[in-house]
This record gives structure tokens, C-alpha cells and sequence, in this order.
């Protein structure tokens, strides 16, 4: 299925998890959306995979 769900591009820095959006500018705070990453987001826990990754780096 195809989808044009954008994401803002910002939402790391001015929102607590990512903003989805379908028109080409953050509805929040007005910073581009661009397509959603590649990344598989979970919609339980979007965060909760990269930042597990994260820490398992940061031991290494
Ligand atoms: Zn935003």
C-alpha cells in the first residue's frame, strides 16, 4: 500500500515524537515534511527501536 504520509523534518527537535502530516509543511511548527524514513516505525513505539539501537551503540 502506498502511502504520501510526510513527517516533520524537525519533529526530533521540536516535538516529543514524530509529527505526521499529509501537506508539505509541519502543521506544529511549520518545518518541511518530508517522506516518512525508511525506517519501519512502529506505531506502538515509534521511538522505542532507534532509541534502543542507540544505547546498545553507545556501549560499544
Ligand atoms: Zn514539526
Amino acid at each position: 500500500m502506498k502511502s504520501n504520509i510526510r513527517v516533520c523534518s524537525a519533529w526530533n527537535a521540536e516535538h516529543d515524537r514524530p509529527v505526521y502530516t499529509l501537506s508539505a509543511t509541519c502543521p506544529k511548527c511549520g518545518a518541511e515534511a518530508v517522506n516518512s524514513a525508511p525506517a519501519p516505525f512502529d506505531p506502538d513505539d515509534p521511538y522505542g527501536e532507534y532509541r534502543r539501537a542507540l544505547k546498545r551503540r553507545a556501549h560499544e
